[in-house]
């Protein structure tokens, strides 16, 4: 990608984590909860969230944020094209 390309997105699939068991989502369940009530924002099927967001999120799992990211992708939880966006963070 160019220079001018905008970072890809990192969305959430809130109707997908509901479905992944809370031992493992449960940190991110809660995550993703306080944001949509700091935002008011309760009606969305997904949740745009921060860069800087999945960083934290990567502290809490104790993961690095590309492992994390392959991890959620796995889950159906994020879309695969936020791949990039850490990519481009680590680069
Ligand atoms: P804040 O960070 O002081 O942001 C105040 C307002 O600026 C937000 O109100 C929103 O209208 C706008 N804003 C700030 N950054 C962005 C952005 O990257 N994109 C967009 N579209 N708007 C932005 P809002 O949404 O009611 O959020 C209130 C507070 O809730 C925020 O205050 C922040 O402290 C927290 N918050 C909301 N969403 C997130 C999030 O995704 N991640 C984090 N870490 N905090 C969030
Ligand atoms: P997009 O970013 O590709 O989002 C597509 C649709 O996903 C949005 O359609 C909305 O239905 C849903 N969506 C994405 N993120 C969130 C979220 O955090 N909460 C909720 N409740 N829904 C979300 P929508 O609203 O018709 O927006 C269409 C396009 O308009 C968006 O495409 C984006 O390009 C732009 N847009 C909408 N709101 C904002 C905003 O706050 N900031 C910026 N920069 N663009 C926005
Ligand atoms: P977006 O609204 O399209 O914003 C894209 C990027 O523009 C943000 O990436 C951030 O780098 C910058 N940006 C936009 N508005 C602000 C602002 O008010 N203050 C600052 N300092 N930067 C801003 P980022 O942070 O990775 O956020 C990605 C997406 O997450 C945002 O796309 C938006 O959909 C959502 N988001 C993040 N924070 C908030 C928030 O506080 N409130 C709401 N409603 N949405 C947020």
């Amino acid at each position: 990608g160019g220079a001018a390309e905008p970072p890809p997105r990192l969305v959430l699939d809130l109707e997908r984590l509901t479905q992944v068991p809370s031992e493992k989502a449960g940190p991110l369940q809660r995550y993703a909860a306080t944001i949509q009530s700091q935002r008011g924002d309760y009606n969305g099927k997904v949740l745009s969230i921060r860069q800087d967001d999945l960083r934290t999120l990567a502290v809490i799992y104790d993961q690095s944020p590309s492992i994390l990211t392959e991890q959620l992708i796995s889950w159906g939880v994020l879309n695969s094209d936020a791949r990039r966006a850490v990519r481009e963070e680590e680069a």
